[in-house]
């Protein structure tokens, strides 16, 4: 008897690889690995129809499962801001990089990413000039292991990760309130977070959404 087989379902237009264990097991679970397969444990009985309908009835899990899945890129690829380009490395090349519609060229990768902090540091600005009182924040970038930011209330300073590079816009937007809003309430109470709502209404949407990216974190 085959105890294993593989198919494939689409889903938001999106094609996933459904991977089916049998087991002697009584209950039939439902995870997804980290490659992005969706794995079926089941009984022998099993077949391919049932666990079709079972994903059919499992949308919301299932769609969970989709949206934790960590956001990756291969090493030819690269990460910016949300947006995963083809990365050639083009050592003659006459400029340190250039973007073209999915690819970057590039001789200086360095540079890239160091242009890409300046964009993050002018959002920091833009936002420092809305937060009260707090338009001569000063504003570090530092490689950090396992956090985004880092707010110092007494020395007026905020340190951000430079992964940040990596994250869409709109979830960088959320990490600046965030450090900001520790002037206020040093603490993640519920205090904070009302603090943090007044900027940022969506922030536990980009709660969740940010921890796709914690692979780019060392
Ligand atoms: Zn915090």
């Amino acid at each position: 008897m085959n105890n294993e087989f593989i198919f494939q379902i689409t889903r938001h237009n999106k094609t996933f690889t459904v991977h089916v264990v049998k087991k002697n097991v009584k209950r039939t679970s439902l995870r997804m690995n980290q490659f992005g397969e969706i794995i079926v444990t089941t009984n022998h009985h099993f077949k391919k129809e049932d666990v079709v309908r079972l994903l059919s009835l499992n949308t919301k899990i299932l769609d969970n499962m989709i949206n934790q899945m960590p956001k990756t890129c291969k090493e030819n690829e690269i990460m910016l801001f949300g947006n995963v380009y083809e990365g050639v490395n083009i050592p003659s090349f006459q400029v340190d990089y250039k973007i073209v519609d999915k690819t970057i060229y590039y001789k200086n990768i360095d540079k890239l990413y160091e242009d890409a902090l300046k964009e993050i540091e002018k959002q920091f600005n833009d936002f420092a000039r809305i937060y009260p009182h707090k338009e001569k924040v000063q504003l570090f970038f530092r490689k950090m292991r396992s956090r985004w930011g880092v707010c110092y209330m007494q020395k007026n300073k905020i340190v951000l990760t430079t992964a940040l590079v990596h994250v869409p816009k709109n979830i960088i937007q959320y990490v600046i309130v965030h450090e900001f809003c520790h002037f206020a309430q040093g603490n993640h109470s519920p205090a904070f977070y009302q603090e943090v709502s007044k900027y940022y209404p969506n922030y536990k949407e980009a709660q969740k959404e940010i921890k796709q990216y914690s692979y780019f974190l060392p």
